[in-house]
């Protein structure tokens, strides 16, 4: 049944590689003399959201133009193409895909001409209903020029019966299942919208008298924006001239964050979903010294996504905390590297360690989570070769089972070491004395609420997928695409 799908409908494998492997940042500013600039410094902010590619579209109150490409956001934009950029209004993206088609066309904003005039677009998210909605768009005649699920939503504006773009956008997004945090500029507007569940974070500002918005909070700083609130789960919202207005809500339903902003992906200078991040990554480091104690000499963060953790870790236990992996930060995040290899020559080059301060001590290694397990041994295989007695791993997040569909870059099933791999197994595949992760009820507790997505530690995932997609998915997964 499944290889019959997988023949008739091969090509849009093309549009579900890309859908399940993407990283997003997106920022906007409304009415102000130096919006592209803005914009620049915003997406710099949010450059660790994603580094494969970066654009900004701007409109001058009449037209749209645009720049976008490859590489990271001081790398794309300079003072000529900026200069170049006039106009008052602007929306930008950064990018990341690790995987499947790596292309131009796949950068943001996407900015169409349609009848009801100019409209460009910047998404942070995954659509779960993808594959289905393009094969029927398609089946309508439309011509999609990307691989992303982000075009969906053009298409759909554009075939909206909606009387005006306010309608058209909520008549898209009635139809789009899954997650969305969106900007959509129009010469005079810009419309933002966030999805019911609130999957990704959405954070309005204001500098000067203008408002913007963007992903965190991080990339407001830069700018000496101030916060002003979220984008709420489910909200429309419309900037324009007369200031700011919500345009529709979607009903109601409980949020579900994603609660790995929390554990690896957002900034710990942010706020996100309206907490502070550092403090929430320590407070699972307190309750993971709780739940995992360890008897050694000293704490050390895997840096830099196990500082935090490590430092509630270190204050709960009373073992002193010490800096003996150093981190080369002229080296790109090893993760995202695209290929196995260069990840694993990368952790060499990105770490090193500070033998005097290993050799002969028993060590608690910590780190905010582990995903393919290959990082993570390396690093044991580095910290031991230093001369560490005992090495304890602890993790601030519990085993990732399962991927996310909702637009954080897990790999696929069989890749997640913690789904076919038991606690124990992987302890001997790390090569470590001990290895304790935190228990979901131990990091919700950590985190205060119980608002958020936890799929990729418990398989709950709460936007179902459609078969359709889902069978490309399974087939994506096992390799057979
Ligand atoms: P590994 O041992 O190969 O599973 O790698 C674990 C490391 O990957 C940890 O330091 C995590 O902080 C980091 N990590 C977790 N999720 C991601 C992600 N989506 N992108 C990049 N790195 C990640």
């Amino acid at each position: 049944m499944e290889k019959k799908y997988r023949r008739e409908d091969e090509g849009y494998m093309r549009l579900l590689i890309p859908k399940i492997k993407e990283e997003c940042g997106i920022f906007g500013v409304f009415g102000n003399e130096k919006a592209s600039e803005h914009v620049f410094y915003g997406l710099y902010g949010l450059q660790h959201r994603g580094q494969e590619g970066a654009g900004i579209a701007v409109s001058d109150g009449k037209r749209i133009i645009f720049e976008k490409g490859y590489g990271y956001v001081s790398e794309i934009f300079g003072e000529e193409n900026l200069k170049r950029l006039k106009g008052i209004h602007a929306i930008g993206h950064v990018r990341y895909s690790t995987h499947g088609e790596s292309s131009p066309r796949n950068i943001q904003p996407f900015v169409i001409e349609g009848y009801r005039g100019s409209i460009a677009i910047a998404h942070n998210g995954n659509l779960v209903n993808a594959v289905q909605l393009r094969k029927k768009l398609e089946e309508e005649g439309a011509i999609f020029q990307s691989t992303s699920d982000t075009e969906i939503i053009l298409h759909l504006i554009a075939r909206s019966k909606g009387e005006n773009i306010e309608d058209a956008i909520i008549d898209a997004l009635s139809k789009v299942k899954g997650a969305y945090s969106l900007l959509f500029l129009t010469p005079k507007a810009i419309y933002s919208a966030r999805d019911p569940h609130g999957f990704r974070p959405l954070s309005i500002g204001k500098i000067e008298n203008s408002y913007v918005i963007a992903s965190e909070t991080s990339a407001f700083d830069l700018i000496e924006a101030t916060y002003e609130r979220d984008v709420q789960p489910g909200e429309i919202l419309r900037l324009d001239e007369n200031g700011i207005k919500t345009i529709y809500n979607f009903p109601k339903v409980k949020p579900k964050h994603c609660i790995f902003e929390y554990i690896y992906f957002s900034r710990p200078d942010s706020l996100v979903f309206g907490k502070n991040v550092n403090e929430v990554r320590k407070r699972l480091g307190r309750r993971l010294a709780e739940e995992q104690p360890a008897d050694a000499d000293i704490v050390v963060p895997i840096p830099d996504s196990g500082m935090w953790a490590s430092l509630g870790f270190a204050e709960k236990s009373g073992i002193p905390l010490e800096f003996a992996l150093i981190r080369n930060h002229y080296v790109g995040r090893t993760f995202i590297q695209p290929h196995q290899k260069e990840r694993v020559f990368g952790v060499r080059i990105k770490l090193n360690p500070v033998k005097e301060l290993i050799e002969g001590r028993r060590i608690v290694l910590v780190d905010d989570s582990i995903v393919r397990g290959t990082t993570s041994r390396r690093i044991v295989r580095m910290v031991r070769d230093a001369g560490a007695k005992e090495i304890h791993y602890r993790v601030s997040s519990p085993p990732i089972i399962g991927p996310c569909y909702y637009g954080i870059d897990t790999p696929t099933k069989a890749e997640l070491i913690a789904s076919s791999h038991s606690v124990e197994e992987i302890r001997e595949f790390l090569d470590v004395e001990t290895l304790g992760y935190l228990s979901k009820e131990g990091m919700l507790k950590a985190v205060g609420d119980d608002l958020y997505c936890t799929a990729c530690f418990d398989l709950n995932y709460p936007v179902e997928i459609p078969q359709e997609d889902f069978v490309q998915l399974r087939l994506f997964e096992r390799g057979e695409n």
